[in-house]
């Protein structure tokens, strides 16, 4: 039986486990159930219809009608939305029948079903209402209670709900039976029993839940009220606990607050018969509230708020005045430690820091210097040696060379003077500028020719302003004194710098230097020189730049031309030091003048008038030295040979007597050995340098004018070679008039000669007229047979010998080819080989070459084919050269030869030939020459001589013997 009901007819409607039985008058009357069409017979509620109808909800299979009719079944295709249907409850009310399934509450009204969705829960067992239209729905949650109108209209936003924690004290059960008597009396199937509830007098019972503090444990010890009331917590007291007291007479259960404000106003939050006491350790002193708070269980809402005042005593240490003190105290002390631990540790490593890093600065420094002084000699050694090779180049006697060639060579070596020219003037920037930051820089005063220095600037200037087809003009004061004192470098450096500048930064038009005097009294005349381009120009803002080391601008613009932007800077420090100074005025886009003003001493008043600007380069004819001194000794001292070969050569045309040391122990050695009028000493050398060995040489020569030779322009020369005991110092690469100047001043007179015209060598440079036919002559160059000879008459000499021995040693040559005998034949050659060298006939030279390479290679096949060449081309020079002995006999003038010398020959030979000495045997031979001989004796020499070439010692012994 799950379910009964009491019909208007006064028959109970039974809900079984197997279908609906009718009981009337204590009878079964009848029982519904498949027969009737019942698909599912647990019928789980009952109730009758509003036309007496019977309703029947069964568990899985909806709702069923029965009436006369028969039955009708409503499911979830009708809006049900579960077929298991809890109770069916007829509402006379509102007309209405509620059926509540397993997971709604819907109610039909003229077979149309409602769900009411707005209810707040849904696993609901029953619905009933009471006269004040609420409708009281019981639940597995507890009962809820909600309006009749919101249930209906689906709008439920209220509702109240009673459960186990506000009174109710059962929760309704699903399968239980509760209803309502004729007093509005709620009997409820509970988990625990049945509860009564009179739902028709229910009323909001807003009872005052009292408040108060239960105790205060102070570590255990009940806290005592002083007179104000207030809770008294002694200084001591390490563990607070707080245990409120709730005076609740109602059947709920409220939520309480437990807090101290001013500590943290969470606290304790709880129901009540879960509220435990609210414990602090470390409490700090001073004065709290206490607030005991019940709130509602829904909302959270304060129903109620009781406050109560706690006073936590101070211990001594914790009142404010004494932490200060305490504080004060101990940051006094602390930073007596600070300052000691300071004193004594930090601020000495600081200082030892600086200290270090300070002498490490100066270490850097000095490392500075002496890498770019090393670096300057390093780099100007060797381009010394470049420009002073390529100066000799360019000096070297063009007399009977090729026009053509000699003009390239000439062409090249100007090609490598320029490149020298600005490679150095690059390094000496780096070397100014770094001279100029370490304030070594000073001005090297001298007299010097105006118009020749500008001559020189101008030269250099207008090839590359040719080159970019840019207008050159000069305009210089005609008004000029002619000679100058002053630093005739620096002035040149910067208006090279300006003009270079000038070229480099114009495009179109050109540029002009003007030279004004602007103003001029006896000792000193004020210049004003100006370069104006059409160039880029420069912008407002870049001017402060302008000046400025490494900073170059427009970068973008001037990408593409080359610059350091150290040229500026460098040429406004000399300005400056030199008393001038240097501006500059432009118009972006326009162009830029550059004007440079400096003051100079006058030496030679006489105006310079028209300035002309010819072209002085002398590469043709000799060079013109400024003395002669053939008696004259001259020591130079330099580690490196090709150093001492350039000023070997530079100093040629003086005919000074050069002696080569190639270490200061060398030069020392050489001292004792001679003496010397001027010694020029290299500053670096491995070893001993130029200084140490000076101090060696001023020990006993303290008067022995002795010059340092130095590429190291990082230190200020003249001073710095003066104090450490030179006469004078000479800077690489070596200016030849610099260096004849300082010997030339340490030389008597009686020594030296002025040369008034090109001094004529003793050797003759060309071939005598009669011989210059051999120019013509093919298959022989005569420079290079000059050259291999060592001088023209060494190379006669050569020629004839070569002549005079064509003959014999073609034979040899041939006859070793025709008995196969390739090693002779290859020894022949190479003998060969040499002697056309030396006279110049190159190509017979590399034909024996070549036929030498096949004899070591044993290539017979190669010397098969070219031995019958090469003989040809020997054998011709007998026929080109055919003049060389009659030339000369017929220009013989010779003495004849003493009988002593000729029978002292003899002799020599007659013991030397055996010995088979060919040196001694040539010399005899070749000096025997020299004189005019007996036919007979000298057709025996000149026998024996052809003889020695092809190393005929045999028969040379036999023709000495007989
Ligand atoms: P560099 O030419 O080696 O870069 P400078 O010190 O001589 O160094 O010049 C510094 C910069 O000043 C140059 O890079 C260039 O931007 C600018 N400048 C110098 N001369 C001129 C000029 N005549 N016209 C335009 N700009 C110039």
């Amino acid at each position: 039986m799950r379910n009964v009901y009491e019909k208007s007819d006064g028959s109970i409607l039974a809900g079984t486990n197997n279908g609906i039985v009718v009981i009337k008058n204590d009878e079964i009357i009848k029982v519904y159930g498949t027969t009737d069409g019942l698909n599912n017979t647990v019928i789980l509620t009952v109730c009758e219809g509003f036309n007496g109808e019977i309703y029947a909800g069964t568990d899985g299979d909806g709702l069923y009608i029965i009436s006369d009719d028969g039955v009708t079944r409503i499911g979830s295709e009708e809006g049900l939305s579960s077929d298991v249907i809890m109770r069916i409850r007829r509402d006379d009310n509102k007309d209405v029948m509620w059926i509540i399934s397993s997971n709604s509450i819907a109610y039909m009204k003229d077979l149309i079903i409602k769900q009411v969705s707005t209810f707040p829960y849904n696993n609901n067992f029953d619905i009933l209402s009471d006269k004040n239209d609420n409708y009281w729905v019981l639940s597995s949650d507890g009962i809820y209670s909600v309006r009749c109108d919101d249930m209906l209209a689906d709008t439920i936003s209220e509702y109240r709900l009673y459960t186990l924690a506000n009174g109710l004290t059962s929760l309704p059960i699903g399968h239980g039976y509760s209803a309502l008597d004729n007093e509005g009396k709620l009997y409820i199937a509970g988990q625990s029993g049945v509860s009564r509830v009179n739902i028709e007098k229910y009323f909001e019972r807003n009872t005052k839940i009292i408040t108060t503090v239960k105790n205060i444990l102070c570590d255990d010890i009940p806290a005592k009220k002083d007179a104000s009331g207030a809770y008294v917590i002694s200084s001591e007291c390490k563990r607070i606990q707080i245990i409120p007291a709730i005076l609740d007479y109602t059947v709920t259960n409220p939520t309480v607050h437990v807090f101290l404000s001013d500590v943290d106003n969470t606290g304790i939050t709880s129901e009540l018969n879960r509220l435990s006491a609210l414990e602090y350790t470390g409490l700090r002193y001073g004065s709290y509230v206490l607030h005991i708070q019940i709130l509602d269980r829904g909302s959270g809402k304060v129903l109620s708020d009781e406050a109560f005042h706690i006073k936590k005593e101070p211990r001594f240490f914790e009142l404010i005045a004494v932490r200060v003190l305490l504080i004060a105290l101990l940051a006094a002390g602390v930073g007596l430690i600070v300052w000691r631990v300071m004193a004594g540790t930090i601020i000495r490593k600081q200082y030892v820091q600086i200290q270090d890093a300070k002498a490490e600065a100066e270490r850097a420094n000095l490392a500075k210097s002496r890498f770019l002084a090393n670096m300057s000699h390093e780099i100007r050694t060797p381009i010394n040696t470049i420009m002073g090779m390529d100066e000799m180049i360019l000096r070297e006697n063009a007399d009977g060379v090729p026009k053509p060639y000699f003009l390239s060579v000439i062409n090249y070596a100007l090609d490598i003077r320029s490149a020298s020219e600005s490679l150095l003037s690059l390094i000496n920037d780096i070397l100014d500028i770094s001279k100029i930051e370490s304030g070594k820089m000073h001005l090297v005063e001298q007299e010097y020719d105006i118009a020749a220095t500008l001559r020189a600037i101008i030269t250099m200037i207008r090839v590359r302003s040719e080159s970019k087809r840019l207008f050159f003009n000069v305009e210089i004061d005609e008004s000029m004194p002619s000679i100058l004192y002053g630093d005739e470098g620096k002035i040149k450096q910067i208006v090279l710098n300006l003009l270079t500048n000038a070229v480099k930064y114009t495009v179109e038009g050109g540029f002009t230097l003007k030279v004004t005097v602007t103003e001029k009294d006896s000792e000193k005349c004020d210049l004003r020189i100006s370069v104006k381009d059409t160039g880029i120009g420069i912008k407002k803002e870049d001017f402060d730049k302008l000046f400025n080391a490494y900073e170059r601008l427009d970068e973008e613009k001037n990408s593409g031309i080359q610059g350091t932007g150290l040229g500026l800077d460098i040429s406004r420090q000399f300005a400056h030091l030199m008393g001038g100074n240097l501006v500059c005025e432009s118009e972006y886009g326009e162009g830029s003048e550059f004007i440079l003003t400096v003051s100079q001493k006058i030496v030679d008043p006489k105006e310079i008038g028209v300035f002309k600007e010819e072209v002085e380069e002398n590469v043709k004819g000799p060079y013109v030295p400024q003395f002669i001194a053939p008696d004259a000794d001259i020591l130079v001292v330099d580690d490196n040979p090709m150093n001492l070969n350039v000023i070997k050569g530079l100093l040629k045309p003086t005919k000074v007597f050069v002696t080569t040391a190639e270490s200061g122990e060398e030069c020392l050695e050489k001292l004792k050995l001679s003496t010397f009028n001027v010694v020029l000493l290299d500053h670096m050398m491995p070893g001993m340098d130029g200084i140490e060995t000076l101090s060696k040489i001023r020990a006993n020569y303290p008067d022995l004018p002795v010059y340092a030779l130095t590429a190291n322009a990082a230190v200020n020369g003249e001073e710095f070679y003066k104090e450490k005991g030179f006469t004078g110092y000479l800077a690489k690469p070596i200016d030849t008039r610099a260096l004849e100047r300082a010997i030339m001043m340490h030389l008597p007179e009686d020594i030296m000669l002025k040369p008034e015209t090109p001094e004529v060598s003793e050797e003759p440079t060309d071939l005598p007229d009669d011989l210059k036919w051999l120019y013509d002559t093919e298959g022989i160059s005569v420079p290079d047979g000059i050259k291999h000879s060592g001088g023209v008459s060494s190379y006669i000499n050569s020629l004839e010998l070569f002549y005079d021995t064509i003959e014999d040693n073609a034979s040899v040559i041939e006859k070793a080819y025709n008995e196969d005998d390739i090693k002779l034949y290859t020894i022949k050659v190479h003998a060969l080989k040499s002697s056309a060298r030396i006279i110049g006939a190159l190509s017979l030279s590399d034909m024996c070459q070549s036929l030498e390479d096949a004899g070591n290679a044993e290539n017979k096949a190669f010397i098969d084919a070219n031995a019958g060449i090469l003989l040809e081309v020997y054998k011709a020079f007998k026929d080109k050269l055919k003049n060389i002995r009659k030339e000369e006999k017929s220009s013989g003038n010779k003495h004849p030869v003493p009988e002593d010398t000729l029978k002292e020959a003899y002799e020599a030979l007659r013991e030397l030939i055996p010995q088979m000495d060919y040196d001694s045997v040539e010399e005899i031979l070749n000096e025997l020459n020299n004189y005019a001989l007996p036919d007979k004796d000298k057709e025996l020499f000149d026998r024996l001589l052809k003889l020695l070439k092809g190393f005929a010692w045999g028969e040379m012994e036999e023709l000495i013997l007989k």
